[in-house]
């Protein structure tokens, strides 16, 4: 195990490890998720305050380190450390997610705890600072991006705290940020890969309108496959005759976005144009 590859960068201010935990307003009834544990510095903090705490811990070492850390004390037995990699790990029920995880792995764990089921009350995370201004980041300024409008659809996110490099042990290059992650709950109704299909198109290049994105290089053809697809799928008839770039373009002119821009559009303004491509039978995924 390489520090670099596995991002150990272990917690060692113990003000802001305690503070990433008070921020979390755990209850006694609550089960935590923790991912990437390390030495345990969030770890016995986090069991001081819950009912259970569940760790998914890559590094054998850094598990034994963990265990030996609560061996034949009364917190022992609300841990359960799962050894292994946290993407391909079965998650367990949990109500909290408090992390600070290896920055390489930062899309997938957003991403696999808001479409986790069912749906968990808050996650308290620490990434690296410019991933965690894009989470937050407000259409119209210069971070709002396919990452920050995929999250947004699903939860609320804040910023919540800077953590400078010289926290760390060994000390990371990049500057660290806490963000708090809230789930919408009930979810909206819609299927992530069919708005990220579109996301990928508008913000390809955020800056273009949305008619010169669709117009670039293999989206029609895609969305042509994909209208197939779904064509075969509902029983209707496949004519060769399509003509998907009038389709595309009228559905930007009837919604006004022909000469928009992703960089200024919110979650809102994009769902209002993945509906109405829906209406016409386009779909993204
Ligand atoms: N949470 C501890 C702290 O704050 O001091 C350790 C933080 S360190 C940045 C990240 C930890 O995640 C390391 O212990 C590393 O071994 C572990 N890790 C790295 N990749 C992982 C993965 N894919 N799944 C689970 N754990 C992982």
């Amino acid at each position: 195990f390489n520090t670099e590859r596995f991002g150990q960068h272990i917690l060692k201010n113990p003000l802001v490890a305690q503070g990433i935990v008070d921020k979390a307003g755990l209850k006694p009834t609550d089960r935590v998720l923790e991912v990437g544990p390390g030495t345990g510095n969030l770890t016995v903090r986090i069991l001081e305050k819950a009912k259970h705490v569940t760790v998914v811990e890559m590094d054998p070492r850094m598990a034994a380190e963990l265990t030996k850390r609560v061996q034949g004390k009364p917190e022992q037995r609300k841990l359960e450390i799962m050894i292994g990699d946290f993407v391909k790990a079965e998650l367990p029920y949990f109500d909290v997610c408090i992390s600070n995880t290896p920055y390489q792995i930062s899309s997938p764990l957003v991403f696999r705890l808001l479409s986790h089921r069912p749906i968990f009350r808050v996650a308290i995370l620490m990434f690296q600072r410019e991933f965690a201004l894009r989470l937050v980041a407000r259409p119209g300024t210069s971070l709002w991006s396919r990452l920050s409008a995929n999250v947004q659809l699903y939860s609320k996110v804040d910023h919540i705290m800077k953590v400078g490099k010289n926290n760390f042990r060994p000390a990371p290059l990049v500057e660290s940020s806490v963000v708090r992650i809230v789930p919408l709950d009930p979810p909206p109704p819609i299927r992530f890969e069919e708005f990220d299909g579109l996301n990928r198109i508008i913000f390809s290049r955020r800056n273009k309108t949305i008619h010169g994105n669709f117009m670039a290089k293999g989206v029609i053809e895609m969305l042509e496959k994909n209208w197939k697809t779904w064509c075969a799928e509902q029983d209707q008839m496949i004519t060769d005759d399509v003509d998907m770039k009038s389709r595309i373009e009228k559905v930007l002119e009837d919604t006004g976005n022909t000469e928009n821009r992703a960089a200024k559009m919110d979650v809102d303004d994009i769902l209002k144009l993945l509906s109405a491509f829906h209406e016409i039978g386009v779909h993204f995924a």
